[in-house]
């Protein structure tokens, strides 16, 4: 794989990250882990023109790259602290997996289109990120690897899975979309004890759904 991280491509990063922080993005750790990460090394060759737009796209078994505005307002919603263990379910283009890393967290992530999980697999190796990755149903998490401090779902789910709430650590929080429609409202869960959460809103986003069991 070659990597190519141009003075022009720098140029539009920086840009898109004025136009996220003009839009609200307050966090500057996300900002700059942002900027430490090429998006452009996530997209087909076709979309290299407008990987630094603040736009989703295709990226294959008719799944999305997150719009970067989306990535930044979910990463920054995590609340992130160095060393934090983060599920994240939607591996998809290993982009907000990148952005996770670089933040300096331990991240386990789960996708369930096996094209993209092994498309994916190589080049995050490549990018010299160690992420754990699996290739399965993010509904069941991963409970060989909790409880995580933090979780982050990047499909549009129709419900809270289960599961994922018991292997949030306590004290630990959850951010995903939820809603069956053409957009999800982002819910910010925080679990206070065993049984105990409590949740805020942030708005609605559009996202590709979370489906059941794995894709064949
Ligand atoms: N974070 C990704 C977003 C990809 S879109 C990126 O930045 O590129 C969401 C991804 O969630 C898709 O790749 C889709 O295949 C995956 N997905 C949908 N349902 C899932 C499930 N039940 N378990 C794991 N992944 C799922």
């Amino acid at each position: 794989m070659e990597f190519n991280d141009t003075y022009r491509h720098k140029g539009l990063r920086k840009r898109l990250l004025e136009d996220l922080r003009e839009m609200g993005i307050q966090d500057q750790r996300v900002l700059e882990a942002m900027y430490n990460v090429p998006r452009h090394y996530f997209l087909s060759s076709a979309f290299l023109e407008f990987a630094y737009d603040n736009k989703a796209f295709q990226i294959g078994a008719g799944q999305t790259i997150s719009q970067p505005y989306t990535v930044a307002r979910q990463t920054e919603l995590l609340c992130l602290e160095k060393g934090d263990k983060v599920l994240e379910i939607g591996t998809g283009s290993g982009y907000q997996t990148a952005v996770l890393c670089e933040m300096g967290a331990k991240v386990w992530s789960i996708e369930r289109q096996k094209e993209l999980y092994d498309k994916t697999c190589p080049l995050i190796k490549a990018l010299g990120y160690r992420p754990q990755l699996y290739y399965g149903d993010g509904y069941k998490g991963k409970p060989a690897f909790a409880p995580y401090d933090k979780m982050i779902v990047t499909c549009g789910a129709p419900q809270i899975p289960e599961a994922l709430l018991q292997q949030l650590a306590v004290g630990g929080r959850l951010i995903i979309p939820v809603g069956e429609g053409r957009t999800q409202r982002m819910i910010e869960l925080r679990k206070n004890g065993p049984t105990d959460f409590s949740r805020k809103e942030h708005g609605d986003f559009a996202f590709v759904p979370m489906l059941s069991d794995r894709a064949r």
